[in-house]
Parts: C-alpha cells; sequence; structure tokens
C-alpha cells in the first residue's frame, strides 16, 4: 500500500507518549469550558484579557456583518479588500508609529509570508533557538541560509552575526510562547547594527499584554520603526479574534503586496473579522484588563512558590511548570483534569526534549479564588505522582 508510513508513525508516537489528540469543547464561559459533559476551569487559553467574549466584541462583528457580508468574497488584489480592512491597518499603523499595515489571516501565514517573500539565495536568517515553528518552517522553505541561536544567548548571537556578511534577517519574539520569557530587544539593539541586520519581531504574545495600553513590544520598549523594521502581531490571542498583521516602511508592505504568495492568492479576512478586532484592540487600549491580569499572574506566581511548586523566570501569562518527561506530564495533566482543572501538556517537538511540561496560562478574567483552586490542585497532583 502507498505511503505505509502514515500508520507506522502514528504507532511510534504513541509507543513514545506523544501521540497527539484533540478535545473538542461543548461550550465555553468565561474561564468555564465543557468537554465531553464536564465542566473545567480553564488554564489553557491564550485569551489572556477576555476579549474574545467580550460583548462589545462580538456586538461589533454582528454589526460587521450585516454591513459587508458573512466573508470578504476574494483576495485582497481582486475585490476583497475593504473599508474595513484598511481602517484595522490604518489605526494600527498610527497608534504602533509605522508608514503601514498588512492583514494576514493568520500569525502562520504572516510569518511564512515574512520568509517566503524576504528571504532570497543570497540572505541569512538567524533566529532565536525557541522561535515559532511558523517562523522556522517560513525560512527553511526559502533559499536563506538558517541559523539558530542559543535561546536570548546574546554573546552566542554576536558570534554567529560576526560569521555573516550580507542581508540578515534576525527573528525573535516578544513575549516566548511556550516559555513565557521575553525577548532580549534592547540587548539585541545595542549589539547588533540596522547597516548588517533587519531586525523582526514575532509579537504573538506581546501585543494586546505589554505596554501600559496593550500595544506589545513596540510600547514597552519604545521601539521605533527603524530598530524594528518588521513587526508581526496576532489577533488571536490577547485580541480575542483572529488573523495577524505586519508592520514596517511603507516599501516593505508594498514589496509584500506584490510578492507574498500567501497574501495574494488568500480570501482577505472577513470583514467582519476585522470591524470586531478594531473595537477589541480599540478597548484593551485602557489598560485595566492588563493591570488585573498582572494582579493575577502575581498571586499566581507568590502562591505557587509557598506550596513549592517549580516555575520558570516568566512574568507573563504564559507559566510553565517543567516536568522534564512526557508521559508523567500527560499524567499529571490527567491528574488536573480529574480534579476538575484544565491545563495541557506541552511534550516535544513543540518543546526541546527533556523539556516537556504543563503550560498554564493565567488570564485577567480568572477570579483569585479560581487560582487557588489551580494552586490547590497542581500541589495535589505533584505530590500523588511522586509518591508513584
Ligand atoms: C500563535 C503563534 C503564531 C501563529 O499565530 P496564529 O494566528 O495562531 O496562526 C505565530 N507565532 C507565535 C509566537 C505564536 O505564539
Amino acid at each position: 500500500m502507498a505511503f505505509e508510513f502514515i500508520q507506522a508513525e502514528l504507532n511510534k508516537r504513541s509507543e513514545a507518549g506523544l501521540l497527539r489528540s484533540r478535545q473538542c469543547l461543548d461550550s465555553s464561559e468565561g474561564t468555564l469550558i465543557e468537554v465531553a459533559g464536564a465542566h473545567y476551569l480553564n488554564f489553557s487559553s491564550n485569551d489572556y484579557l477576555g476579549m474574545r467574549q467580550s460583548q462589545d466584541v462580538l456586538q461589533s462583528w454582528v454589526e460587521g456583518m450585516s454591513l459587508y457580508g458573512a466573508g470578504s468574497g476574494a483576495s485582497p488584489l481582486v475585490t476583497g479588500y475593504t473599508k474595513a480592512h484598511r481602517e484595522l491597518e490604518e489605526y494600527l499603523a498610527a497608534e504602533l508609529g509605522r508608514d503601514a499595515v498588512l492583514l494576514f489571516n493568520s500569525g502562520f501565514a504572516a510569518n511564512q509570508a515574512i520568509c517566503q517573500a524576504l528571504l532570497n539565495k543570497q540572505c541569512h536568517v538567524v533566529a532565536d533557538k525557541l522561535i515559532h515553528a511558523s517562523f522556522i518552517d517560513g525560512a527553511l522553505a526559502s533559499e536563506a541560509r538558517l541559523h539558530r541561536f542559543r535561546h536570548n544567548d546574546i554573546a552566542h548571537l554576536t558570534s554567529v552575526l560576526s560569521e555573516l556578511s550580507g542581508d540578515i534577517l534576525l527573528a525573535t519574539e516578544g513575549v516566548f510562547s511556550m516559555d513565557g520569557d521575553l525577548g532580549l530587544i534592547s540587548e539585541i539593539l545595542k549589539t547588533t547594527s540596522p547597516h548588517q541586520t533587519m531586525l523582526m519581531l514575532d509579537d504573538a504574545h506581546g501585543f494586546g499584554v505589554l505596554g501600559e495600553s496593550g500595544m506589545g513590544s513596540v510600547e514597552e520598549f519604545s521601539l521605533n520603526q527603524q530598530q524594528l523594521p518588521v513587526l508581526m502581531g496576532t489577533f488571536g490571542k490577547a485580541v480575542g479574534t483572529a488573523g495577524a498583521f505586519v508592520a514596517g516602511r511603507q516599501e516593505l508592505i508594498d514589496y509584500l503586496i506584490n510578492f507574498s504568495r500567501h497574501y495574494i492568492y488568500s480570501t482577505a479576512m472577513p470583514p467582519a473579522q476585522a470591524v470586531a478586532t478594531l473595537t477589541s484592540i480599540k478597548l484593551l487600549r485602557d489598560g485595566k484588563r492588563q493591570k488585573v491580569l498582572k494582579h493575577n499572574i502575581a498571586t499566581f506566581r507568590s502562591l505557587a512558590q509557598e506550596n513549592g511548586i517549580p516555575l520558570m523566570s516568566s512574568e507573563s501569562p504564559i507559566q510553565p511548570v517543567p516536568i522534564g518527561e512526557p508521559n508523567r506530564a500527560v499524567r499529571l495533566s490527567e491528574k488536573l483534569k480529574s480534579l476538575g482543572i484544565w491545563v495541557n501538556a506541552i511534550r516535544t517537538p513543540t518543546v526541546p526534549k527533556g523539556t516537556d511540561r504543563l503550560r498554564i496560562t493565567i488570564t485577567a478574567e480568572h477570579t483569585a479564588t479560581e487560582i487557588l483552586a489551580l494552586v490547590d490542585a497542581l500541589s495535589l497532583s505533584l505530590s500523588t505522582l511522586s509518591e508513584r
């Protein structure tokens, strides 16, 4: 039979305790999710500010549909680009201090587009070891040579760069998606020169969360367009909708419109989604939810420390509990589920071998009681599992 590797690879994954499967949510409301008839407190959502269920955002989406219909009907270069898209782009460009912005259907597509359009045979791409799979895949599919530097290791980055010449795209993240720590952007800027490198930041987990008004790493670290020529952010996390953007110089955006296959050959995002996204971003800029979120993160960390729960050095909503072994991480996740707490186990190859973990996310929606319930369940699960 053709493609016999399909079953063989599934078997291998299964034997290694690494088989992935999905869990279907029957419903979700606030911090509660319903799966197979049971309710759980959700500590795995990237909806850090609770915007996903904001009445204003939902209302905007409905109004957007009544104006523009359910979908965009075409790719942006045909008739899919609307006033709703333009308003979102112009708002973001102005607020982020960039010349222009381009919308994509997902962060995955935006990262692929950046790599596909910008990286030719003469280029080098230098990326943090822990950068997201969507960027790595884009870089690998390009003709450029890919170099990785050890996570947040500026000395290693400097040594990698010292060996290279020509155009270099240097890529890192604002908030690392699995570890929750921040990219060392200020340090990178001190040790690199814009003549040699063009810096690209994937701010998927920073946008909405970092900065006084939620504009992400750009606001938190006052990064102007010259320092950070390629900014990517997503709407599926803190903004609570879906899609992504790339922001930068007008030439960069014009170039992507002309050369990015992910942009040209894909149906534009539904205009109503752009309307709802803009409403969400305007709402989250009051900074109130971010304050609650910070408070909740601090509450979780201090309770966890009091209870001897191992943590990583993250001040972001992403709070991993290192476990180190995939089967143990899964057993812990199952144990937590039996206690009504939903926390996914993140295993290799999503994270490096031996760093399997529980990836907890704290949101502004969680109450102090819910966070206490999480810490109690974690304590109990960790102690019952180590007794065996
Ligand atoms: C989620 C994520 C993406 C992909 O964004 P989607 O809009 O979900 O496709 C890209 N980069 C990072 C760092 C992410 O966490």
